[in-house]
């Protein structure tokens, strides 16, 4: 099976649409890390093709926002975030209310793919936690058993590479066993090989569809083999002037149009 992995897809279609053309012909399923609407312009039709497209999908704080779950503290939001989920509030129909509504927010293991967790931000904190460096990956590592999870939430495209290491001493004995977290950050194509021992676990982020962060300001996803087990980080050039315009006749807050430009 392979797997199209999106994230924080953030109400852009334009990026959305382009992602799904980019992508065409070489998955069998949509996976959709969370965040569907909430900045951008365009939350139905983005929830209109996760629904129709994707198999599996959790929900993010945003989503969360949008919905005024009452676990979410819109208060934590910065003001332009926060103009952007009233914004989206007003423009929500009825259908995307409810699918929104029906996503599971606690991690969960998709049916037919062993050994992989998939959550919006963190195993620790579902819905909220920043996993951005190796020490926060470290900690997540102990609050899940799989090999592997897949993570969005931080915009940013991500590898985290736990490694058990085994130190023996000359006579044999085992003098500790120190784990160490290495984050790479993947790049446009680049194809990580899955295969991994008993003493190896991921972290996996493919980043945002709608909205990256990473000063790269084209649509990131990523493409999950499970047969021949690689993840593949990909990255596509969409029409940002056209998000940007509709952002512009909706209003929506000027840094929050200009930051597409930047991919900040
Ligand atoms: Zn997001």
């Amino acid at each position: 099976m392979r797997v199209l992995i999106i994230s924080d897809i953030h109400a852009n279609f334009v990026a959305l649409e382009t992602v799904m053309s980019d992508a065409a012909g070489r998955y069998d399923t949509v996976w959709c890390l969370g965040d569907v609407v909430g900045y951008g312009p365009a939350p139905n039709e983005c929830v209109d093709l996760v629904e129709a497209e994707a198999d599996l999908c959790v929900v993010g704080n945003h989503d969360w926002a949008v919905l005024g779950h009452p676990d979410l503290d819109i208060g934590h939001f910065n003001p332009l975030a926060r103009a952007a989920v009233e914004w989206t509030q007003g423009q929500l129909s009825e259908k995307s209310h409810n699918y929104l509504t029906s996503l599971p927010a606690e991690p969960l293991e998709p049916e037919g793919a062993d050994g992989i967790l998939v959550t919006h931000a963190s195993p620790r904190e579902p819905v909220s936690e920043y996993i951005q460096s190796p020490e926060v990956a470290l900690e997540n590592f102990s609050y899940f058993e799989t090999k592997m999870c897949l993570v969005g939430h931080t915009h940013r495209p991500a590898i985290f590479h736990w490694q058990l290491r085994k130190i023996y001493s000359r006579r044999g004995r085992r003098n500790g066993i120190p784990v160490t977290v290495d984050y790479l950050r993947p790049y446009e194509g680049q194809c990580v090989r899955l295969e991994l021992t008993e003493l190896q676990r991921l972290i996996l982020n493919p980043g945002s569809v709608g909205q990256p962060r990473d000063n790269d300001p084209r649509a990131a996803y990523a493409l999950l083999d499970l047969e021949s087990l690689t993840w593949e980080q990909r990255r596509v050039a969409y029409p940002i002037d056209l998000t940007q315009s509709q952002m512009r006749a909706a209003e929506l807050p000027r840094r929050l149009i200009d930051r597409l430009t930047f991919g900040s």
